[in-house]
């Protein structure tokens, strides 16, 4: 049988270049290979954005389109919408009775997030608990391999912990996941070392227009203390370098502007000028593509609808195992 994969992202806003590289890039690779599922996590996203569910729908479309433009092919992946899926909650509420408070607490990912949207302990407990939903995103549709940037691992352990104990508990019938974590796992932001995020101000979008990216690009962070084009400047910790190293095609290029910079002669901004050329390079195709989609938003619509439904045929199936390994025998008939 073919392998399944499973990914998604939130849609909390247009996709930025770090999905690209974590993750965009190798779903679009495999997915001729094994049976893809991609999601558009709705309920994960309203998880830290309970006040705004405008912005989650009107995201949906969006990240839909973005994927659309990359080359996510509907006629190979199976693009599904969560909410429409009503079968993922109520794996979650299994789930919850295999994890402890205190397990969730320690989670690395969430506890960052927690830090950096000022949560403290005023986190909500949807928030809280959303990696137990992931475990039921992925189990539903019984994935063994998992495409994610690095901030996801804890995510995937914890999953494997819940297959693992439901598993003795009830019989075999969940699937333990993999993750497959690309070589750029952790793009940093336009800010500095950390990570580009959607929801941190500091992502190059796949849909930002040219303006638009030379503008973040010429503002980017780079190494604080070359102030001078002739002084030495470092190139790790750098983002323009982890961006080029990223989306260059010619690595003895960027190989020997790494050495130019080093021993200095090499100034910021002829550094992001060519980093704007190589961002257009990439990124011109992709905007292409995404205006031709846009243009017929009903189309969109209907691979959304269609890949919903086929998605929650699967989870049907999964959910209806699941009650039986727990004795819940159906009584509504
Ligand atoms: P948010 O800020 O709303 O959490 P996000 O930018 O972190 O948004 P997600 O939807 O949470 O994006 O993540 C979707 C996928 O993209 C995950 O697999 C994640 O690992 C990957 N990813 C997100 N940001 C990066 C990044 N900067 N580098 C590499 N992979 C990333
Ligand atoms: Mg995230």
């Amino acid at each position: 049988m073919r392998k399944t994969i499973l990914t998604g992202d939130r849609p909390t806003g247009p996709l930025h270049l770090g999905h690209y590289v974590g993750s965009l890039e190798n779903r679009v690779g495999l997915q001729h290979e094994y049976a893809t599922y991609v999601l558009i996590a709705d309920l994960q996203a309203l998880t830290d954005h309970a006040e705004q569910p405008e912005l989650v729908r009107r995201n949906v479309l969006e990240v839909a389109l973005d994927y659309l433009a990359v080359g996510i092919d509907p006629t190979a992946a199976t693009i599904v919408v969560q909410s429409g899926v009503p079968e993922l909650a109520e794996l979650t509420v299994y789930y919850l009775n295999l994890v402890t408070v205190a397990r969730l607490g320690r989670n690395p990912t969430v506890k960052d997030e927690m830090r950096q949207k000022g949560f403290d302990a005023d986190v909500s407990a949807g928030f809280l608990v959303y990696p137990v939903s992931q475990a039921a995103d992925i189990t539903a549709f019984k994935a063994g391999v998992v495409p994610v940037g690095e901030d996801q691992l804890p995510m995937i352990e914890q999953t494997v912990e819940i297959v693992r104990r439901f598993n003795r508990l009830y019989g075999p019938v969940l699937v333990e996941p993999t993750a497959l974590v690309p070589k750029h796992a952790r793009l940093p932001g336009t800010d500095g070392p950390s990570k580009m995020g959607k929801s941190l101000g500091n992502a190059i979008f796949l849909s930002d227009p040219t303006d638009v990216v030379a503008q973040k690009v010429m503002g980017m962070y780079t190494d604080p203390r070359h102030i001078r084009a002739e002084l030495p400047g470092t190139v790790e910790g750098n983002p323009v370098f982890s961006y080029l190293d990223a989306f260059d095609p010619d690595a003895a290029a960027v190989d020997d502007l790494k050495r130019r910079y080093r021993a200095g002669g090499l100034g910021d901004v002829a550094l992001k000028r060519r980093l704007i050329e190589v961002l257009e390079r990439f990124l011109g195709p992709i905007r292409a593509r995404r205006i031709e989609f846009a243009r017929d938003p009903a189309a969109v619509a209907r691979i959304l609808r269609e890949g919903t439904a086929r998605g929650r045929a699967v989870a049907q199936q999964t959910l209806g195992e699941v009650r039986r390994a727990l004795r819940l025998d159906d009584r509504s008939d």
